[in-house]
């Protein structure tokens, strides 16, 4: 069983997160993603979970899948949002059953407008706990260089970060756009005594449409240099999509030459960004 940890402390990861498809469709979309990023030999892959939900299932039986056919170790995303301590202890209980090694704990977001009981675990350290009550997993967790929206502010976000990571094996970020984001949030959790290793996570633009979106999911402001070059060439979709390539190659290439020990790719199930990045970094 490949612990991710191990793979951290032997050199770069570059690693790619997918979400379990809906539809037929958007199923043999995945399936296609999985065979052109193979070739890759991504350290690991991750795949999300849904705070309630039909997904939810569908995330267990991926990672499984995603392990036992692909020869690629994956990890499963985990929320506390909407279960009883019993819940969760019965799905880690499952995962360890079936080989899963590495657990990425969370604290979850509800989806708009669902229905869902606030679950027993409120914070995402708690979750940390119940993991490893229930197996020798290595776990991660969340870590955001710009601060949580639900936090007051970014001092004491980033206690809550530097106690949760403690606990923890190893954290992977929320995306972000600017270097000196993820290399502040790495000083002040060592300032905090805390060193493990935290991956930065990208997020390639691809569509000036995807802005809106993302400022709105991230709560914060996508740079403003970055939002005029895209409007420059807003009526041509294939220079926007260079545009945001080019950007988080180069993020990348500061990310990985300040230190970052690793990378952490939203694919959104696609491969081809993907795919053109490693082929600009080559990463060792
Ligand atoms: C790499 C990555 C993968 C993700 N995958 C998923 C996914 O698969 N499914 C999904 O639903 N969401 C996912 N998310 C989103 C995540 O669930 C949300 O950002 C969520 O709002 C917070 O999760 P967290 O684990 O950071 O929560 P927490 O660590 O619980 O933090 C949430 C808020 O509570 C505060 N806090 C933490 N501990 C304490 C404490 N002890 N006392 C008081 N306040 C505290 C924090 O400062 C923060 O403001 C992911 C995020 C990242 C970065």
């Amino acid at each position: 069983m490949t612990r991710i940890p191990d793979l951290l402390s032997s050199g770069h990861t570059f690693s790619f997160e997918f979400f379990p498809p809906r539809t037929p469709e958007a199923e043999a979309t995945l399936e296609r993603t999985l065979v052109e990023l193979a070739p890759l030999h991504p350290a690991f892959v991750s795949v999300t979970y849904g705070a309630g939900g039909s997904t939810r299932e569908r995330t267990h039986d991926l990672v499984v899948d995603i392990n036992r056919m692909t020869g690629m170790t994956a990890m499963a995303h985990l929320t506390c949002v909407g279960h009883t301590c019993a819940d969760l202890e019965g799905i880690v209980a499952r995962y360890r059953d079936a080989g899963i090694a590495n657990i990425l704990a969370l604290g979850g977001d509800p989806p708009a407008g669902a229905e869902l009981p606030p679950g027993e675990l409120t914070y995402a350290v708690e979750l940390v706990r119940l993991v490893r009550s229930v197996g020798d997993f290595a776990v991660g967790v969340a870590a955001h260089p710009e601060p949580h929206p639900r936090s007051p502010d970014l001092a004491t976000d980033r206690r809550h970060t530097a106690e949760k990571l403690a606990e923890a094996d190893f954290a992977i970020t929320q995306f972000f756009f600017e270097a000196h984001h993820y290399f502040e949030l790495v000083e002040s959790l060592r300032d905090l005594g805390v060193d493990k290793p935290v991956i930065p996570g990208i997020m390639p633009v691809l569509s000036v449409g995807a802005i809106k979106r993302m400022t709105e999911m991230q709560g914060s402001d996508f740079p403003g240099w970055f939002e005029a070059r895209l409007r420059e060439v807003e009526d041509d979709p294939d220079a926007v999509r260079a545009v945001g390539i080019e950007e988080a190659t180069k993020l990348c290439r500061s990310l990985l030459d300040g230190g970052a020990p690793g990378l952490h790719f939203y694919t959104l199930n696609r491969s081809t960004a993907t795919r053109e990045i490693h082929a600009q970094l080559d990463p060792a």
